[in-house]
């Protein structure tokens, strides 16, 4: 690991002023850049640790009705008190083990949106707000490709805003050996149609399957997917633990279990 300046402001105000410097990186849990910085994959000269910042942690309910998680909140605070969303807290419940969970934060995990990780497919489900001190961005506009995102540099996510629906599940089938998902998906049924978001799967990162989307909005039923052909598998991820045409097959069985979870 080379060497690094910790700081460790306790309010966003100075948070976002140290973020400043063009050294600087936001530290959330850890669970990421830790280990990529002990590899020396990645270097800071300042770390700015975003634990400290009351402000941005915890979980709330706006006039919306939207539940409303700060960044710096843990995946096991998610899973133990987002209770207005129990398909969410549940895919917290799920990620890695309790020593990821006590640490990683909801933060730094979607502004590293590795292409398998968990919260992309439910903020992109959901359709949530991704907040940061100066502006808003909707979950479509936020995810830009394999570890992309719109956050600009040292731009960092203060708060994330989950629109809750009429009824969701989280399906993920694990690689065994990162207990992250081979592919996993999260199906969110709205008053206004349904939105399935896919993670694991594509090379380009999470993504919208739309053919399920428009076949569930009329008919939500597992019965509905089976009809489907599976995406196609071209665009797929393939490695060792399962080629293009396995994920693209996962997709579709993820998708209807799923649905039939979320009845
Ligand atoms: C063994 C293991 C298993 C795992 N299994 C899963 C799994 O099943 N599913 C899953 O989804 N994830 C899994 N993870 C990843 C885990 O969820 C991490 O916690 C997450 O990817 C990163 O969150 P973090 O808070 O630790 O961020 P960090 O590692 O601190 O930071 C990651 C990146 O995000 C930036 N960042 C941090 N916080 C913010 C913020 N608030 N705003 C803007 N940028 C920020 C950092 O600068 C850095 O670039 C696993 C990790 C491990 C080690």
């Amino acid at each position: 690991m080379y060497d690094f300046e910790l700081v460790k402001p306790s309010t966003l105000q100075e948070a976002v002023a140290a973020l400043k410097d063009d050294e600087a990186q936001a530290l959330g849990g850890g669970q990421t850049l830790l280990p990529t910085m002990k590899a020396r994959l990645a270097m800071a000269g300042k770390m700015v640790a975003l634990s400290g910042v009351a402000e941005i942690k915890g979980i709330c309910t706006d006039d919306a009705g939207r539940i409303c998680i700060g960044g710096a909140t843990t995946h096991a605070t998610v899973a133990r008190e987002a209770t207005g969303f129990p398909a969410l807290a549940s895919l917290a419940a799920r990620i890695g083990d309790p020593a990821v969970r006590n640490r990683g934060t909801i933060g730094g995990s979607l502004a590293n949106n590795d292409p398998s990780a968990c919260y992309p497919a439910g903020a992109l489900a959901a359709n949530a707000v991704i907040v940061t001190p100066d502006r808003e961005i909707a979950a479509d506009d936020y995810f830009q490709g394999m570890f992309e995102t719109a956050l600009d540099e040292g731009e960092i996510i203060t708060e994330v805003k989950f629109p809750v629906p009429e009824a969701a599940a989280y399906e993920k089938f694990i690689q065994p050996a990162s207990r992250f998902p081979l592919v996993a998906v999260f199906v969110a049924k709205f008053s206004d149609g349904v939105r399935v978001a896919v993670t694991g799967a594509s090379s380009d990162g999470v993504f919208r399957w739309a053919e399920a989307e428009a076949a569930l909005s009329s008919d939500f039923s597992a019965e509905a997917v089976s009809g489907l052909s599976a995406p196609d598998a071209g665009g797929m991820i393939s490695d060792l633990h399962g080629d293009g045409a396995y994920r693209a097959h996962l997709v579709k069985v993820m998708t209807a279990r799923a649905v039939k979870a979320a009845h």
